[in-house]
């Protein structure tokens, strides 16, 4: 089963070495605008291969991508510390026109999972040209808040003292500053979480709350100021999005696709529990929220369709 992977710097080259140690795949090609950097990255990652699973990884054109299952898109410009994730929209805006179309021409029928920021929005672009491809729907969505999930359901967990495994929860909406962690989503044995709570005799205060979502939400802005960029956490993220689709394990996750309507605001992208599978996105949920959170999300949804406005004023979109 092969793997690409479009974009061989931090985060292409992690969820490379991440699908090696998961040993997800049976055959890695990264491809890179920069090809020294690509041949590099596969050479080194290969010599963790006699250590892990017995994987192939390579570096190839775009014509390396045939037959791929599924195509990881990390081709971009990342944000640099004091930047917000839509700071890059317009340069990776441009890069994307570029991309995804020869992407789609390598390999029409595999699952693009594309992580570029700002991902909603680029994920909105990828689908837009997809669909001009003729891709069937579902094929092309986006990491979305899939990392912002679990790093929610894991500082939950190590609150209350349960494996995160067992703590249910979701965070909606953008990846990125507008997203809205759905407390109320929030269950651990089959109780919401406050029950839970009361019957183990814990509480999780109003502060403890928002220190919770300042840790998910801001998380990414702190390593960023600390090393320069975020890689290990979203790397794992795709690789178990990888993982997904190639088993066909039909796992819900909150993956970035195109919705008609969220909220209120119309053709906008964003993440949603979905059904991902063999074919990629396969179903969405809407949990029932109560009004404060739908007032979050439609304000999160705004935002990402004022940023998609943005793209389709500039011109990089197919029609
Ligand atoms: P990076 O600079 O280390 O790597 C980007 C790579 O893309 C480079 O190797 C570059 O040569 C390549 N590239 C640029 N234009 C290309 C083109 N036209 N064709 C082929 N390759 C091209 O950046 P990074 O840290 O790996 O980040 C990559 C993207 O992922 C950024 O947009 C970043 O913001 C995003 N990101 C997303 C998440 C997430 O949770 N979704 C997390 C971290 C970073």
């Amino acid at each position: 089963m092969k793997v690409g992977i479009v974009g061989a710097g931090l985060v292409g080259s992690t969820t490379a070495y991440s699908l090696l140690m998961r040993g997800v795949g049976s055959e890695i090609v990264l491809v890179d605008k920069d090809a020294r950097r690509a041949a590099s990255e596969a050479d080194d990652i290969g010599h963790a291969v006699p250590f892990t699973h017995p994987l192939t990884v390579r570096a190839a054109d775009y014509d390396g991508l045939e037959g791929a299952q599924v195509v990881v898109v990390a081709a971009g410009v990342p944000q640099k510390a004091g930047q917000s994730r839509m700071d890059v929209l317009g340069r990776n805006a441009a890069i994307f026109a570029d991309v995804i179309p020869s992407v789609l021409n390598a390999a029409p029928d595999a699952v693009l999972i594309i992580t570029s920021n700002p991902v909603d929005v680029m994920t909105h672009v990828a689908v837009r040209f997809a669909r001009a491809h003729g891709a069937p729907e579902g094929r092309v969505f986006g990491s979305g808040t899939t990392l912002d999930t679990a790093r929610f359901r894991q500082l939950i967990a190590t609150r209350i003292g349960v494996d995160a495994q067992h703590v249910h929860g979701y965070v909606l909406g953008e990846h990125g500053d507008s997203e809205v962690l759905a407390w109320s989503t929030m269950s651990v044995a089959g109780m919401p979480l406050d029950e839970f709570c009361r019957h183990r005799g814990a509480t999780i205060s109003g502060c403890d709350r928002a220190g919770i979502d300042d840790a998910v939400r801001n998380a990414a802005y702190r390593i960023i100021e600390g090393k320069g960029a975020t890689y290990y956490g979203v790397g794992a993220a795709i690789a178990r999005i990888v993982d997904t689709v190639l088993g066909d394990h039909r796992s819900v996750l909150t993956v970035s696709y195109p919705d008609a309507d969220v909220a209120g605001v119309p053709d906008v992208t964003l993440s949603l529990p979905r059904l991902v599978g063999g074919d990629g996105v396969l179903d969405t949920f809407r949990p029932d929220l109560p009004e404060d959170e739908t007032t979050a999300l439609a304000t999160s949804a705004s935002a990402v369709r004022s940023a998609i406005d943005e793209v389709e004023a500039s011109g990089n979109l197919p029609a």
